[in-house]
């Protein structure tokens, strides 16, 4: 038999990695509760209507990318291919659409079916902020100045730049949208297929293709500034007041729009030219739409998501492991003793280790494989006087030390 591999696009995270995932993870959560954000787990699978309904049946997500498949009972089931969509549906079906707002932080898996490259996989991880129930610009700029001091805190915001666009409302939309179509009209047969194709269904997500023939139209084609109504241009500028009250850096570009087609008004990206063609580490905006698709009231509603790979990818290192005291019976006799002790450690709140087996040697070897800090000896002779020999392997001290007093001497 062929060794068992990780299906394609997937991969397993251990040791470091696992470190990086967990770092990324833990100090987004830290930080999204400073703003007041909770922590929401919904499934990882849905009734395929939660994506298919609301991501828009023109996005490159539900048009090519879900993992669809009929459960043995026949239904139509979706593993998920981003979280907001998720968070939605939890809130309605929560009957939470009557305590507003909601400040909604999540991590887990996400599937796509792409072509699995540096950064982009098929089963990856998101961090996911989402601020819901709040309609105004500092809502909007308080949920990036989240993304921002996350990125902050993991040491990576100077490689990272904020980009920022609106998409203004449905007028300024449908009049841009008009003005699209009539430039990309013009150059339709030098438009990529999948791009050819967008011009009939959604003209907006062209600026978005990564064709490059494609690009090269997307540089003279309309920006939205001209077509955006008075009210929608004041939104912007409102964003844009909030940014610098709460200190966030960014620059515009008119060329950002989502993936996806429920968003409105705000749209970001948080990008690096450090990850090659996978560049965007965190993208958001807002989402007016999506509650009321999902079966709730008008809800406005503003988030983003980032990859996990991608962020983990820019930290510089790999957080240590930690230490571990090596505990080091001199023989069959002391096993129990050192067996209570290490236990003891434990409680103490120490990471503590004992090998299974082996002579005095070996274990000492392991103790130093592990990259233990200390060691803590016992023989015969310790026993028979209550103390063991701590010995500081960083400086190779070595003292003799009552039981009692071990776990306070090697407390970090
Ligand atoms: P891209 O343009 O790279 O395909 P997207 O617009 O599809 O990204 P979003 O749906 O906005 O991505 O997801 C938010 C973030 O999740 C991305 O900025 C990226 O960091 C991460 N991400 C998206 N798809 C993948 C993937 N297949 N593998 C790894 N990370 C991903
Ligand atoms: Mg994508």
């Amino acid at each position: 038999m062929d060794p068992l591999q990780p299906v394609r696009g997937t991969k397993d995270i251990l040791g470091d990695d696992q470190r990086r995932h967990s770092h990324v993870v833990s100090t987004a959560r830290a930080t999204a509760s400073l703003y007041g954000f909770d922590e929401w787990s919904t499934p990882i699978f849905e009734d395929t209507r939660v994506f298919a309904r609301t991501l828009g049946d023109t996005s490159d997500v539900v048009t090519k990318e879900m993992y669809t498949f009929a459960d043995r009972g026949g239904e139509s089931l979706t593993l998920r291919p981003e979280n907001t969509a998720g968070i939605c549906r939890a809130l309605v079906t929560g009957g939470l659409t009557q305590s507003l707002p909601q400040k909604v932080f999540y991590n887990g898996p996400m599937f796509r079916y792409e072509r699995p490259q540096k950064g982009r996989f098929r089963q990856f991880h998101q961090i996911g902020a989402e601020l819901i129930g709040a309609a105004e610009p500092l809502a909007d700029a308080e949920i990036i100045a989240l993304g921002w001091d996350i990125l902050t805190r993991l040491g990576i915001a100077d490689e990272v730049t904020l980009e920022l666009n609106t998409l203004g409302d449905v007028p300024s939309r449908d009049a841009y949208r008009a003005a699209l179509v009539a430039y990309f009209t013009q150059h339709q047969a030098d438009l990529s297929a999948d791009s050819q194709d967008r011009l009939a269904r959604n003209p907006l997500r062209i600026l978005d293709s990564k064709n490059e023939g494609d690009r090269a139209l997307v540089a003279g084609a309309p920006t939205i500034a001209a077509y955006l109504t008075d009210s929608a241009a004041a939104f912007y500028q409102g964003v844009q007041t909030q940014l610098a009250r709460l200190g966030v850096p960014f620059i515009e570009n008119p060329r950002i729009v989502r993936g996806l087609d429920y968003y409105s008004h705000t749209a970001f990206e948080f990008v690096t030219s450090r990850l090659g063609a996978q560049g965007t580490v965190m993208a958001g905006g807002r989402y007016d739409g999506l509650v009321a698709e999902m079966g709730g009231p008008p809800t406005p509603a503003v988030g983003w998501a980032a990859g996990i790979e991608r962020l983990s990818m820019l930290l510089n290192e790999a957080p240590a492991a930690p230490r571990a005291v090596a505990v080091v019976p001199m023989g069959e006799a002391a096993e129990p003793v050192a067996v209570a002790l290490l236990q003891a450690l434990r409680r103490a709140g120490l990471r503590a280790e004992m090998a299974y087996r082996g002579n005095t040697k070996r274990r000492m070897e392991r103790a130093n494989r592990i990259g233990a800090r200390a060691m803590v000896i016992l023989g015969d002779d310790e026993i028979a006087r209550g103390v063991a020999a701590v010995k500081d392997l960083a400086t190779g001290v070595q003292t003799d030390v009552v039981f009692d007093e071990i776990a306070r001497m090697l407390a970090v």
